[in-house]
């Protein structure tokens, strides 16, 4: 069984934007040379997310409106967590409905999407690097 491991870096200039980083996937599975596996993809950190959805504009609105509706930044002293001086209380709760990660099945070296499906980093928190692990396992 062959094996390949890539960290993807972001530097993500607002507090939460929704990436699509199938393409950056997609060459990693390209350098593994692995044909028929798994594919994990996952965020590094508590505050963003790795999940998979459509790439339509409208729908990230709608995400992004949904999550502020359900975990609101502002105002920040509504979170126990920001006791401790920080002020992402909301982006943990964010990240935490959108999930760490996703796993895609490799078939004959691409990844095997339902239609439309596409590989989302969802950043919760941002203005700073964060790492995305892809892990690809198979032959
Ligand atoms: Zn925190």
């Amino acid at each position: 069984m062959k094996s390949y491991t890539e960290y993807l870096w972001l530097n993500v200039e607002k507090r939460r934007d929704y990436i699509n980083i199938t393409p950056q996937v997609e060459e990693a599975l390209g350098k593994s040379g692995i044909k028929e596996g798994l594919c994990l993809v996952n965020t590094m950190h508590i505050t963003a997310s790795v999940f998979i959805n459509d790439d339509e504009n409208g729908l990230h609105k709608d995400f992004d409106k949904w999550l502020e509706k359900l975990a609101p930044h502002a105002p920040v002293s509504q979170y126990n967590h920001n006791l401790t001086g920080e002020d992402n209380g909301d982006a943990h709760l964010k990240r935490s409905v959108m999930g760490r990660e996703t796993v895609v099945a490799v078939t004959k070296g691409k990844l095997d999407f339902g239609p439309w499906e596409q590989i989302f980093y969802g950043e919760f928190d941002g203005l700073r690097k964060k790492r995305v692990l892809v892990k690809i396992i198979g032959e």
